[in-house]
């Protein structure tokens, strides 16, 4: 098996972001970052990916964006999910679909 690094896999998922749902919406998914970080309750922290998750379940990279969360670290709202270091806030199961664009 050849050997592929995360900071390859990584870029290769970064590559595809351009392509998603939230593309051109900067400002709202700050502002549903900043409500789901500051969300005490795992109801309240539902209730705050209401809204990014309708975007995210019709994304065409949706299973890339959550590689890109993991591989990155990343903190915030990423493929419907909140995300903690890169790994899923919680035990919330993924509701995305899971299919690949390349
Ligand atoms: S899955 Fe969601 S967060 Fe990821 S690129 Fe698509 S719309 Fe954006």
């Amino acid at each position: 098996m050849r050997g592929i690094s995360r900071e390859v896999l990584a870029r290769d998922a970064a590559w595809s972001l351009a392509d998603g749902s939230c593309k051109d919406l900067t400002v709202e998914w700050a502002r549903w970052e900043a409500t789901y970080a500051a969300s005490l309750t795992p109801a309240a922290r539902q209730a705050a990916l209401m809204e990014p998750s309708a975007l995210c379940a019709d994304c065409p990279i949706a299973v890339e964006c959550a590689d890109l969360a993991g591989l990155s670290g990343y903190t915030g709202i990423a493929a419907a999910h909140g995300y903690r270091n890169g790994r899923l806030d919680g035990a919330r199961a993924r509701t995305t679909k899971q299919r690949r664009t390349a």
